[in-house]
């Protein structure tokens, strides 16, 4: 069945991050359009050194460009061993031109040789930022989930550095956990969720445009 649904702008090119957030923002009602899936998005350039300041120009700069509500995000991973790096870096730590999982995790396992487990703490970081057709910052947040890097790669769920990224808690990385619990303690997930009553009220106050699309009956 087809109906008018409350939409917005999820801002990345990043297919593993649009599926995660998703998930978290269906009870508020309203989709997320990727830019995959528009037309004349434009490629912001992620030059900031924080991560606030990549997710608010990549919020803002294609808000303006597009005039819709947009949301964006910049996220890495910070391990204390290494003060903090590769932080904002963190996509292309294996080299400027990359942007290969594989070969970063192999960097990061090369730059930790021979530190000790209870020297690879580490924490997840997101900040996420939602802009209005007009530029204007509505909704801002940074987010962590904190745990510490291992010696060797475990499991296949998620994405990025999470083989390696062991949650204390849990004693299992995140990717041996199930995107279930990934959903419920991760740092994406925490923003996400204080996204959702922000939607809420934009939708009860009419403020999102909808489009015609498929849901379910
Ligand atoms: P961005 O797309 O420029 O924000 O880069 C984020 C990068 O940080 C990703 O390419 C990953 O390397 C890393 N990252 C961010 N969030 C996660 C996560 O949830 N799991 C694993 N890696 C992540």
């Amino acid at each position: 069945m087809k109906k008018e649904v409350p939409y917005i702008i999820f801002g990345t090119s990043n297919k593993n991050k649009a599926i995660e957030a998703t998930a978290i923002v269906a009870s508020s009602g309203v989709r997320f359009i990727t830019l995959a899936e528009v037309d004349g998005a434009i490629d912001v350039v992620e030059d900031g050194t924080t991560f606030a300041e990549n997710a608010r120009k990549k919020a803002i700069e294609q808000a303006l460009n597009l005039k819709e509500w947009t949301l964006a995000e910049d996220s890495g991973i910070c391990v204390d061993y290494l003060g903090g790096a590769p932080g904002v870096y963190s996509a292309r730590y294996a080299g400027a031109d990359e942007r290969s999982d594989a070969r970063n995790n192999e960097k990061l396992l090369a730059d930790l040789a021979g530190v000790p487990l209870e020297k690879r703490g580490a924490h997840y970081a997101c900040h996420m930022v939602l802009a209005d057709p007009e530029g204007n910052v509505v909704f801002e947040t940074e987010q962590q989930c904190r745990g510490r890097v291992l010696f060797e790669e475990s499991g296949v769920n998620g994405f990025g550095y999470d083989p390696l990224f062991e949650v204390i808690e849990y004693h299992k990385t995140f990717g041996d956990l199930a995107p279930i619990i990934k959903s419920a303690i991760s740092h994406r997930a925490r923003a996400t969720r204080l996204l959702v009553p922000v939607l809420c009220r934009l939708v009860a106050e009419k403020k999102l445009p909808t489009r015609l699309m498929d849901v379910e009956d």
